[in-house]
């Protein structure tokens, strides 16, 4: 028996060495909440959850109310050795509307104690064979330069440009192609009407320039936009904002709205909802992409687990921690040839040394 008998919340702050820039928002630092769950036998498990105020409207204080108050409620006192990982996704699921980050980050914590009494990466807990994923960089918006030759140009050879902040952008996706080796990814992050999202498209096709996908050019909202887009150009769409749940991605299928989903573990509150996610659009013939938030090396490991598991051949959007791992001085950097590379030891233990989790000052809820 090993039931769970402290579950702790932690806030984290990690400065990026370039300022990280969207349609939605511009930072200059991670900031996010390291849950850790204990078990009696002194077991632990780590998750993160990324402030995000902006796509899913959580903060470092209501993650931390979250995880601490409904979540604690619901783990303190359990085993989790005797639970199916479905019914403890379920029961995080029923617990709170919304707050995918806090949830997540609990999921992530119990799957990641019970990976380590396995012995294995939690991405081989989860069926995931693959050493590493292939993952794309992203190009900040708003006429951030983007050097060719510089460390990212050097590390990835798949680009995805963050457009919507500017009429120029369309013309900055242009000369960007012209330096790519590969077919560009473009994400406006909901920025755009269906009238510019179709003129830049146009503009770019008549420019030569070879789309991988466009991400997301409408409002979270607009379904029907999005499917009216597709019937118009020759493009493959991405879902990112306009799914969360698996009750967004049916509504997405039944209206055509999109080619592939962007499946992000603060969105979707979890690995088994991220699963879900993954099983509902192959049977619909979605593709699929494992994305993140703006969030350090451990909540990477555990997305960067879910894609090995899911789509270990697929490029994901996995390049978030290496906005704040110094690309030129960090030997242990995990971005090495267009890959995050998996690491061997036990659960997700590599990640929580790497972000220093051992020092962060933390608020503890333990069982009476
Ligand atoms: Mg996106």
């Amino acid at each position: 028996m090993a039931r769970i008998v402290e579950v702790a919340t932690a806030r984290m702050a990690r400065p990026l060495h370039t300022p990280f820039v969207t349609a939605l928002r511009r930072t200059d630092h991670v900031s996010s909440v390291v849950v850790r769950v204990t078990d009696a036998d002194g077991r632990v498990g780590f998750g993160e959850a990324p402030q995000i105020w902006r796509v899913t409207g959580e903060s470092q204080s209501s993650i931390a109310a979250c995880v601490l108050g409904p979540l604690a409620d619901l783990l303190l006192g359990r085993d989790p050795m005797l639970e199916p990982a479905a019914d403890v996704h379920r029961n995080l699921t029923d617990a709170v509307v919304a707050n995918g980050g806090a949830r997540a980050a609990t999921e992530i914590a119990v799957q990641d104690l019970l990976a380590r009494d396995a012995g294995v990466p939690l991405a081989r807990f989860l069926g995931g064979d693959a050493r590493a994923v292939g993952t794309d960089v992203t190009i900040a918006a708003q006429g951030a330069a983007w050097d060719p030759a510089g460390p990212a140009a050097s590390t990835f050879d798949q680009v995805k440009i963050k457009v919507g902040l500017d009429p120029a952008d369309v013309d900055r996706v242009i000369e960007i192609h012209r330096t790519a080796s590969q077919p560009v990814r473009v994400d406006a992050n909901q920025a755009w009407d269906l009238a510019t999202a179709t003129r830049a498209v146009e503009a770019w096709l008549a420019a030569g320039v070879q789309l991988d996908f466009l991400e997301q050019p409408l409002p979270a909202w607009d379904l029907a936009g999005h499917a009216e887009l597709r019937r118009r150009v020759p493009v493959p769409i991405v879902l990112d904002e306009s799914v969360f749940t698996i009750h967004d991605l049916r509504r997405a299928i039944a209206s055509g709205s999109g080619d592939i989903v962007n499946i992000k573990l603060a969105k979707c509150g979890g690995l088994h909802a991220g699963i879900e996610l993954a099983s509902l659009a192959s049977d619909a013939g979605l593709g699929l992409m494992v994305g993140s938030m703006m969030e350090s090396e451990l909540g990477l490991s555990a997305a960067a687990a879910l894609a090995s598991a899911l789509a270990p051949g697929q490029v994901h959007d996995l390049d978030a921690a290496w906005w704040s791992i110094d690309p030129v001085t960090d030997a242990g950097t995990p971005y090495r040839d267009s890959t995050f590379v998996i690491d061997d030891s036990p659960g997700l233990s590599h990640a929580v040394a790497r972000v220093g989790a051992a020092t962060l000052s933390w608020d503890v809820r333990a069982d009476p």
